[in-house]
């Protein structure tokens, strides 16, 4: 990446960590991917029952594949048969890894979901959340961070799992109201009234989408 674009990045990422630090939240500075995974661990202790919700820049910095062969109870909801079991499993997980749809750079969180299993367990139930979140999702406010979330994050989910629904077909949000949609709950995380629940490592590079 430019080097310009990296200083940018590291920057702006301190201001966001002074804004989750006003909100109850503990923000992470990471420079690349490797640093992310190294905080992510930190934050995990052995020996933690683990799950998540569908965040790609988890997988992308290698923590679900270090979890999975570390000493950690992770909880693979694709390997249950049933669903329900595995989502309710989340509730009471030491730690939920999640990503964000969008966030401000004063540090609130925008997360958008269908069955509300990932939303949910962020607002409520997990004893820890940590947020992996590129840089590419800090916008400048919540209007922008809606924005992002309903016109980039929700259409390329969309397509991701093959739905039927208008996004899929032209790139754009219609709003729609099908059967289909994944934008049923949208969650804006302003304070967290628990310390230490919530930590955002903020990772100089683009995840996810
Ligand atoms: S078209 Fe429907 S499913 Fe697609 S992003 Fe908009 S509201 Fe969500």
């Amino acid at each position: 990446m430019n080097e310009n674009v990296l200083k940018r990045g590291e920057l702006l990422a301190q201001t966001v960590i002074k804004g989750l630090a006003s909100r109850n939240m503990s923000g992470y500075y990471a420079a690349d991917k490797e640093e992310a995974l190294r905080i992510a661990l930190s934050l995990i202790p052995e020996g933690s029952t683990v799950t998540m919700g569908g965040a790609m820049s988890a997988h992308e910095i290698g923590l679900v594949k270090a979890l999975k062969e570390g000493n950690y109870q992770f909880i693979d909801r694709d390997e249950y048969a049933d669903k329900r079991a595995a989502m309710l499993l989340a509730y009471d997980a030491d730690v939920f890894l999640a990503s964000a749809n969008a966030m401000t750079k004063d540090g609130v969180l925008v997360n958008i979901d269908g069955n509300a299993n990932r939303v949910s367990a962020i607002a409520q139930g997990p004893k820890k959340v940590v947020f992996i979140v590129g840089m590419n999702k800090v916008c400048g406010d919540v209007d922008g961070a809606m924005k992002r979330a309903r016109e980039v994050a929700a259409p390329t989910n969309a397509q991701r799992f093959g739905l039927s629904t208008p996004c899929t077909k032209t790139g754009a949000c219609l709003n729609c109201k099908s059967p289909d949609t994944i934008c049923c709950q949208i969650l804006i995380t302003r304070f967290s009234k628990h310390k230490d629940r919530i930590h955002v490592i903020l990772v100089n590079d683009a995840l996810g989408f």
